[in-house]
């Protein structure tokens, strides 16, 4: 079966979706703000943030000409702030709340003031936070994604000593690694960062926890521990051929394109998966310039995981949605050539509680394709975790409501307690792990004689 092609304009990879506004839009754009929100009910636009940015108050220093205090206002709240104003899904969360959409209106555009103020901050290296009472106890933090440095950052402006062990050779996570290239590149993550070594964070990279260092050595060099190790990498299909050249991982995929080695693809591009993921390498296949670009699912349009907004957009951008469709196998001698696909239909629920999709015999049919990427999820640090002894439930980590495992020295927060969702829940989790950790230093530092 051969696609037919409705692609727009040719899109280019690094091209921001979202990208700066003038400085006549700031003030346009910051003028419309209504100030919601008072003492007895909060502005629904602070209560969608989960990092609890407090939108009207830095949206107003904005406005009165005080970038500095808006950026100030942004970054206490959210370290990662400049990172989260690229890569938030604000159609459903601050933007998502604003009262100006209940009147039919259109959202301020809280993402992109915020971006303004803590860019403006970021180049001028604006200096706003520093430990206050320095306190000798040593806290080990796994991984600098969001989770982990919002942690580090945290426990570091409380006076704690934070060393991070992160594998990788950079902070930042997914952010450095999978989000979209044309949400956020790298920038202003290392400047993010940096603010965070200011502040007396260690950072000790290319050191991965449990092959370099064992849990129970971190264990001894620390008072307290946070892991933040996020998720793993690309889950296979279990298919036959997948082993053909041109089949792609998610992951691999989009870190190919953000480190500029972009990959050769066809003009045929098939993605399997219905996430952000599968949606994030659909839009860059469009940019990378094929002409036809499918997204495979099991299951309805409406049980996909993916955000409306970014379905839509998609849409828009050509990608084309084959709905209760799954794949068979990959066809192909050397290169794959060609998915058997099968049409699915939706059954008795499974243990999520959606339908659950069932193949229909003899609906079997070929799409010919020239690049397959799987964006399928990630796998579970299932045998890291282990070895710190904490409970597990289906490999991720079960933690209370501050963030402390059933180990009561370490904590956890982010994609490794939730499964995968997005920068700014993770931030806001090692935000509340810090305050949960600092609850249990204090109680500890109390019992000793
Ligand atoms: C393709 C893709 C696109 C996304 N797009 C968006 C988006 O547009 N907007 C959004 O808000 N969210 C997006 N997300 C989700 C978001 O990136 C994650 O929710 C967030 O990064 C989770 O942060 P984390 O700190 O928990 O984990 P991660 O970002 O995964 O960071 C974990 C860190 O731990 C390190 N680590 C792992 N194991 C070890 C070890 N053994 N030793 C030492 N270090 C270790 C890793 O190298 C990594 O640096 C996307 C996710 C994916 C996969």
């Amino acid at each position: 079966m051969a696609v037919a092609t409705n692609l727009p304009r040719a899109l280019s990879v690094y091209e921001e979706i979202h990208p700066p506004l003038s400085e006549s839009q700031v003030l346009l754009e910051s003028d419309r703000c209504l100030e919601c929100g008072g003492p007895s009910a909060p502005a629904p636009c602070f209560e969608a943030c989960p990092a609890q940015v407090p939108v009207p108050q830095f949206i107003r220093a904005i406005r009165e000409g005080r970038p500095d205090e808006a950026a100030r206002l942004i970054f206490e709240a959210n370290i990662l702030g400049g990172s989260c104003a690229r890569v938030c899904p604000v159609e459903e969360l601050c933007e998502g709340g604003c009262v100006l959409v209940k009147e039919g209106r259109r959202a301020v555009q809280i993402g992109r003031l915020q971006r303004f103020a803590t860019d403006v901050a970021l180049q001028r290296q604006l200096h706003f936070f520093s430990r206050t009472q320095a306190k000798l106890q040593s806290v080990g933090v796994m991984g600098a994604g969001p989770a982990g440095l919002a942690c580090a950052a945290e426990l570091a402006k409380r006076g704690y000593e934070v060393v991070i062990y992160e594998s990788r050779s950079a902070p930042g996570g997914l952010i450095t690694s999978a989000i979209a290239p044309y949400k956020q590149l790298r920038e202003p993550l290392p400047q993010e960062a940096a603010m965070i070594e200011r502040l007396g964070v260690k950072f000790h990279y290319g050191l991965t926890v449990g092959r370099d260092i064992s849990a129970e050595e971190l264990k001894r060099r620390h008072v307290a521990l946070f892991l933040g190790v996020g998720l793993g990498r690309d889950l296979p299909a279990r298919l036959e051929g997948e082993g053909l050249a041109n089949i792609w991982n998610s992951l691999e995929f989009i870190e190919a394109i953000k480190n500029g080695d972009l990959p050769k693809i066809g003009s045929t591009v098939a993605i399997i998966g219905g996430g952000n993921t599968a949606i994030d390498v659909a839009r860059e296949a469009v940019r990378l310039g094929a002409t036809s670009v499918i997204i495979l699912y099991r299951r309805t349009e409406d049980q996909m995981p993916a955000f409306k907004h970014e379905v839509k957009a998609a849409r828009k951008e050509g990608v084309h949605f084959y709905w209760l469709t799954a794949p068979l196998k990959f066809i192909g001698e050397g290169r794959v050539r060609a998915i058997e696909c099968i049409h699915m239909k939706l059954g008795a629920p499974d243990k999520s509680g959606r339908p659950a999709p069932e193949p229909i015999p003899g609906t079997e049919f070929l799409l010919e394709v020239d690049t397959v990427i799987k964006a399928i999820g990630q796998e579970r640090h299932s045998k890291l975790l282990e070895q710190f002894g904490i409970a597990l439930a289906g490999g991720l980590v079960k933690v209370n409501e501050s963030f402390q495992t059933s180990c009561e020295s370490i904590f956890a927060g982010g994609d490794c307690i939730n499964g995968g969702c997005t920068v700014v829940e993770a931030v806001a989790h090692g935000k509340r792990a810090a305050a949960g950790i600092d609850q249990y230093l204090s109680r500890v530092v109390e019992v000793k004689p």
